[in-house]
């Protein structure tokens, strides 16, 4: 229970709003409820007036008394219970909908570098399932509980004002039930934790798939994958089994206990009632009543279900709001230069170490080149650029200007990208290329698309550029999704361009059709680029090479084979494992 208060606590505090309502809507409800359970005194202060049944012999009231107590006891039920529900839907509501939407501008201002990291699944899960729990708790469940807690209170106020000995019997086993329920709440807390997580493993395993079913196939891969998923369901059912069972059989002890306040009730009130010192319409009045007492605490138990539920996944909501954002500059203007230099710039994943005091300069309008060995950190040294991650150590500047200074949309301004990972949507080959520059006109996109080598394979398409490419582009190759991409920065025509260049995968004819295309995007503009074959950057103004994290070597491509340092060594083996690629390449290359 502390840890719902607590996970409450939280929602109220990140939705940034007063809780007011709520509250207010919870005190009509425990209203409502004494409303409903007044009759019943009612009958017993009635009846004890009929000698029969009381104590007292005098009878004094009549059989119309109590009607209008009745008949007001039941407007005033309806006049709260209406209440109740208003003030606990649109107070909660007014708490959960800015909660979610704190979530997901959480989210947006997360690193861009950290969405890769993460299965997407996964995310989806949380954001979605989690904060629904959450919603489902505050505008249902809370006020359901609330309305089963008041009620066995409200009652046993009154009945211990009646006969205080026999409500000590009948509560008498309360703390032992809620012992016996305690317990089994810890241990569900620990197995459902490890079966939900079980749950988004799998549904993040599961689009994984689905995503990459065609490469499984093609690898033969796909029943391999299959058997892992098999081995993931078989371990939810034998988890969610063993949940099941232990939570059934904890449950059942629960309620044998508090059945067995009820026996201890009916055991003492005999006692009682054989020695005449009890009224008989008071027998009747706690014997009645046991139940009303005990049912919503049985049904409070399996509310606990949807709390521990609730409670889980707020903590999930809670890891990604206690996330670090990207702080948001507000400089909105464009820096004076397009020069991009790291000053001593040290950067980790975590714990691990990827980039150590890197001191270099990018000059405007010129060409650099990032070389080096796979895992060297040459990714990791664009995308900082492109502020995926903010680095631990030293800074970053543009234009001799703190990216941190600028507003997203501003330094997004100065950037174009060339990814190897080209993300296409599902609509037309114009709209794809747009996403380039909102509002660009046709005729500026036909352009952009002949500058990048698109015109030949799109006119081949059933219906030119207003053709679907289905999702992510599946329809299209690699090349034609690369000079698509390129035919994108083109049109957004930044100062600053990231490319990192992945033409080895692609066909020779391909090949040279996006060299060509790059030159004509990289021409006037701040280029860095990863270059993963070197024939394509013997003109770069200047080469740096990485190596485990560290610039090593730097300069013009004829220095660095003079020095015959790491460049030079990378250099002889592609070169013979290139040749053949060569005549094309050098007629395009930088
Ligand atoms: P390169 O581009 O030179 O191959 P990267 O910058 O991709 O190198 O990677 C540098 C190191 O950082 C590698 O050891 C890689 O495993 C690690 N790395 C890359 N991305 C991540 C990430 N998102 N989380 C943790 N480690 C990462």
């Amino acid at each position: 229970m502390a840890d719902f208060i607590q996970a409450s606590r939280r929602v109220i505090r990140a939705s940034g709003r007063s809780p007011k309502r709520v509250y207010c809507g919870l005190a009509f409800r425990m209203i409502e409820r004494a409303f409903a359970i007044a009759p019943y005194f009612l009958a017993w202060v009635w009846v004890s007036q009929i000698p029969l049944f009381g104590m007292s012999p005098a009878a004094s009231g009549s059989w119309e008394a109590p009607l209008p107590c009745l008949l007001l006891l039941l407007c005033g039920q309806m006049v709260f219970s209406y209440l109740s529900q208003m003030n606990s839907f649109v107070g909660s509501y007014a708490l959960t909908i800015p909660y979610r939407a704190q979530v997901i501008d959480h989210l947006q201002q997360l690193p861009l570098g950290r969405f890769g990291r993460e299965r997407i699944g996964h995310l989806a899960s949380v954001v979605t399932d989690d904060a629904k729990r959450v919603e489902d708790v505050f505008t249902h469940l809370t006020a359901e509980l609330v309305a089963a807690a008041s009620v066995p209170v409200l009652f046993a106020l009154v009945l211990i004002w009646i006969d205080w000995r026999l409500s000590l019997a009948l509560l008498a086993m309360l703390p032992v039930a809620f012992a016996v329920l305690n317990g089994a709440n810890r241990f569900f807390l620990a197995r459902g934790s490890r079966k939900q997580m079980l749950f988004l493993e799998t549904s993040g395993l599961i689009v994984e798939f689905i995503a990459g079913l065609q490469t499984l196939r093609l690898f033969g891969r796909a029943q391999a994958w299959l058997t892992k998923l098999d081995g993931y369901f078989g371990q939810i059912r034998r988890d969610s089994m063993g949940v099941e069972a232990w939570g059934g059989g904890s449950v059942q002890a629960y309620r044998l206990v508090l059945e067995g306040g009820g026996l201890l009730l009916l055991a003492v009130a005999g006692d009682r009632l054989d020695q005449g010192a009890l009224a008989p319409v008071t027998w009747l009045l706690f014997v009645l009543t046991a139940y009303k007492v005990f049912d919503p605490l049985m049904d409070a138990a399996a509310f606990l279900v949807e709390l521990r539920a609730m409670v889980q996944g707020e903590a999930r909501l809670q890891h990604i709001l206690d996330e670090p954002v990207l702080t948001e500059g507000n400089r909105k203007e464009a820096p004076p230069g397009f020069d991009v230099a790291f000053h001593h710039v040290g950067f980790a994943y975590g714990a691990k170490r990827v980039l150590h005091d890197i001191d270099i300069v990018i000059p405007d309008r010129g060409v650099t080149a990032i070389v080096g060995p796979s895992g060297a950190g040459k990714s990791s040294l664009l995308q900082l650029i492109a502020r995926f991650y903010d680095p631990q150590d030293g800074r970053i500047t543009l234009g001799g200007i703190d990216l941190r200074a600028f507003s997203s949309d501003a330094l997004y301004r100065q950037l174009g990208f060339v990814f190897q990972d080209v993300q296409l949507f599902d609509g037309s080959i114009l709209d794809n290329v747009r996403i380039g520059r909102e509002g660009a006109g046709d005729e500026e996109v036909f352009a952009a698309c002949r500058a990048a080598c698109c015109d030949t394979f799109i006119e081949k398409l059933p219906e030119g550029y207003a053709t679907r490419i289905g999702e992510n582009g599946q329809q299209l190759s690699g090349g034609e999704r690369q000079r698509l991409s390129i035919a994108r920065a083109l049109l957004k025509d930044a100062p600053v361009l990231l490319l990192d260049e992945a033409t080895a995968s692609v066909d020779l004819q391909s090949q040279f059709e996006i060299q060509q295309a790059l030159s004509r995007l990289m021409a006037g503009r701040t280029v860095v680029m990863i270059a993963h074959r070197l024939q394509t950057i013997r003109h770069a103004d200047q080469i740096i090479v990485l190596d485990q994290g560290r610039v090593v070597e730097r300069g013009k491509h004829e220095a660095l084979l003079a020095g015959n340092g790491l460049y030079a060594g990378l250099w002889r083996e592609q070169d013979v494992m290139s040749a053949p690629a060569e005549e094309n390449a050098e007629n395009t290359s930088i």
